[in-house]
């Protein structure tokens, strides 16, 4: 009996199999592009070779869904594929959900009433709880929430200082996102070095595309980089991050921009595509930058500053210096180089950086790249899909 897990994005739909306890999938799946004649997918049994999956031109998430499902069901060893619970990634749970929920009618009436706070993930997220409820009837599905793990910030960290009335009708507070990574990078670094989850102070850096980084205390979010959105915050593959609130003003009377152009612009054409004009990939701008490349080595040091100060600024939260910082995400568990620099403003921390830990990512420390006295640095790889089977099944025992 296996969990499935399922995340439908605005345009993919991604699987993932997992047996009870075990930390890598059976077999994953992804479908691209979806809604659209360019539609594409792949599938792999364990670590093995990638198998193109056949999607119909235009097919819908469900339609992606089922593709994907039919691949999987086309390998022998998944054939009579038993799927006993379902877990699904959701990204907004707004202010009512602050843990995975069990699905019902009124889980997913509230996941879809949810669609202002994340009008590109919402309906798509609901869209992929309907399909598996056709295709899988009877068995569990369990919500698990990105933004869940920050519902325990307090008022004075999510409170922005906007009208109260504002927050009262439109529940316009920070939220935070990332939250599945953060707790399970959090618990898997305090276990690696012997401290007590609930009583230790960390920070982790969530560093992929999208990157923001948390403040967690006695196994408790206290604050976070994102906002009402998950453009706040830290400089990004293709976002801004934070900048000048009134920017967009300035941008619609200068440059004479429309709003949905000016969210555009910060949404898809900043962060280091926009500081570099080159790339969002970080292994590009790492080549240019050793290069010689002024754009990507701007791009590269910006990023790495503004990190440096968001993670000086959670320390307010956390009461005192954090007992580890830990890197993850596709940037935070391969680049020595933002690591190496991030780590470079942040001397009042006393952080004492071993250069060639830093190098393979503590292989051989259990991720641990500093030594010394001072906090911890350790790198400590993400695993969200596990993450979101193991919540599941806490909520399905069978
Ligand atoms: P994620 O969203 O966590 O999958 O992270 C994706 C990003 O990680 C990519 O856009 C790259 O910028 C970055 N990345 C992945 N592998 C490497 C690497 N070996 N070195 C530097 N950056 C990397």
């Amino acid at each position: 009996m296996l969990t499935l897990i399922i995340n439908c994005g605005s345009s993919s739909v991604k699987l993932a199999l997992f047996e009870r306890d075990r930390s890598e999938p059976v077999a994953t799946a992804m479908v691209d592009r979806v809604a659209t004649d360019a539609i594409e997918g792949s599938y792999r049994i364990g670590d093995g070779p990638r198998q193109a999956l056949s999607c119909p031109a235009y097919g819908d998430h469900a339609a992606a869904l089922d593709a994907a499902l039919s691949g999987l069901r086309s390998e022998p060893a998944l054939h009579d594929l038993r799927v006993s619970a379902v877990g699904h990634r959701i990204v907004h749970g707004g202010q009512k959900f602050s843990a995975p929920a069990l699905v019902d009618p009124e889980v997913l009436a509230e996941i879809r009433a949810l669609a202002p706070l994340a009008p590109v993930h919402a309906i798509p997220n609901a869209l992929g709880i309907e399909a598996a409820t056709r295709l899988f009837p009877g068995v569990p599905q369990v919500a698990v929430f990105d933004t869940a793990f920050h519902q325990s910030i307090a008022p004075e960290v999510y409170r922005y200082a906007i009208p109260d009335d504002l927050y009262e009708r439109f529940q316009i507070r920070r939220y935070g996102f990332h939250g599945t990574s953060h707790a399970y990078v959090a618990e898997e670094a305090a276990r690696r070095l012997g401290l007590d989850f609930k009583n230790c102070r960390l920070i982790s850096a969530h560093l992929g595309n999208g990157c923001s980084a948390t403040a967690v205390l006695n196994g408790e979010s206290v604050d976070t980089s994102m906002g009402l959105t998950p453009l706040e915050g830290l400089v990004m593959g293709t976002r801004s991050g934070n900048v000048d609130p009134n920017l967009h003003n300035f941008l619609a009377q200068q440059a004479g921009l429309s709003l949905d152009e000016i969210t555009d612009l910060l949404n898809r054409k900043s962060g280091l595509t926009g500081l570099s004009g080159i790339s969002n990939d970080l292994r590009v701008l790492t080549d240019e930058y050793h290069a010689g490349n002024k754009s990507a080595k701007l791009a590269v040091d910006v990023f790495c500053f503004r990190l440096a100060r968001e993670l000086a600024g959670l320390t307010v939260a956390l009461g005192g210096m954090p007992d580890a910082l830990i890197f993850t995400g596709g940037i935070g568990e391969n680049s020595c180089l933002v690591r190496g620099l991030t780590l470079s403003h942040l001397s009042a921390f006393n952080f004492e950086l071993d250069p060639e830990r830093n190098k393979t990512a503590g292989a051989d420390t259990n991720g641990i790249i500093s030594s010394g006295s001072g906090p911890t640095a350790i790198v400590v790889p993400t695993n969200e899909e596990f993450a979101i089977a193991h919540a599941t099944a806490a909520l399905c025992p069978f």
